[in-house]
């Protein structure tokens, strides 16, 4: 199993202008010298857990934005394409990156259909014949 690579931040000192910014969001990697300017603190490596503490907020906060955007669509009409049994997508859904569209498996793959989507579960939607 391969290492990940580290994370390291580094402050250019020509270019701080001493908003803090980067110190309240992330006190443990910066420090304020007596004319509020940031550096690094040690070599300015990223601890491990703060990377995975981070990514894991990250991938929360998107969830919840991602599920809002979907439920928001509840309700609307969308032109689809059968990917498959069960399954399509609209402009909106990118394979293997974004949701699906749980359809009617009576529908042929390959055929465009105008669903209504009545549910949202995360990422995925369900749509039902317009
Ligand atoms: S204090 Fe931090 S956030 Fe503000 S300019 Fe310097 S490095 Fe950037």
């Amino acid at each position: 199993m391969s290492k990940s690579p580290r994370l390291k931040v580094h402050v250019d000192q020509d270019k701080c202008q001493g908003h803090a910014r980067c110190k309240s969001l992330a006190p443990e990697l910066f420090e304020l010298d007596e004319f509020g300017n940031a550096h690094e603190i040690g070599d300015g490596t990223v601890p491990e857990g703060l990377v995975k503490e981070r990514l894991n907020e990250l991938s929360e906060l998107q969830d919840s934005i991602t599920a809002a955007r979907r439920e928001a669509l509840i309700g609307t009409t969308v032109d689809v394409l059968v990917d498959g049994p069960g399954v399509a997508r609209s402009h909106r859904e990118a394979p293997e990156i974004d949701g699906i569209i749980a359809v009617s498996d009576t529908l042929a793959p390959g055929t465009f259909h105008d669903v209504v989507i009545v549910d949202a579960f995360g990422p995925d939607l369900e749509g039902a014949p317009a």
